[in-house]
């Protein structure tokens, strides 16, 4: 099976970096700005505004078969995209990494996300919203199985329960 059968687009639109970056202030998250967030056995520093957002996730993909690690699963890291000049999503605290010795870079043939974690995931929308909470890095042409990356305004995130 295709990566697009086994894991279709979602509808609606997904936000480059440089617009997501500029959203949440266009700095690293400081460290009182973050919060753990610990659905065992992963835990992750994450912005706080985005707490909620990463625990639905995580529950999400445990709930679609995603087995949760806890050494190789992460979100804050001030740093630049590899290979790029750009910063990563990473340093606000709004991507998180899920098990990567699973999730290989730049392949999506070996994978620990499954068609219903992804499927279940894609269904968070925010209210009024057409496009998805969370942007997955398998989608890309350079895949990234192991990227989650928020898809929203930090003034967005009020609505999550
Ligand atoms: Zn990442």
């Amino acid at each position: 099976m295709g990566l697009v059968e086994a894991f279709p687009p979602p509808p609606g639109r997904c936000y480059g970096t440089a617009t997501i970056w500029a959203w949440w202030g266009g700095r690293c998250a400081a460290k009182d700005e973050l919060r753990v967030v610990e659905i065992g056995p992963s835990r992750v520093h994450v912005r706080a505004e985005a707490a909620l957002a990463v625990a639905h996730l995580l529950l999400r993909l445990r709930r679609g078969g995603v087995p949760l690690t806890r050494n190789d699963t992460g979100a804050f890291n001030c740093r630049r995209i590899a290979g790029s000049a750009l910063w990563s999503l990473h340093g606000l605290g709004t991507a998180v990494d899920v098990a990567w010795q699973s999730n290989p870079n730049g392949q999506i043939a070996k994978t620990s996300m499954t068609p219903e974690a992804v499927r279940l995931v894609q269904q968070l929308q925010l209210p009024g919203s057409t496009v998805p909470l969370w942007a997955w890095g398998g989608h890309w042409r350079t895949p990234d199985p192991m990227h989650w990356q928020l898809n929203a305004r930090p003034t967005e995130l009020g609505w999550i329960r």
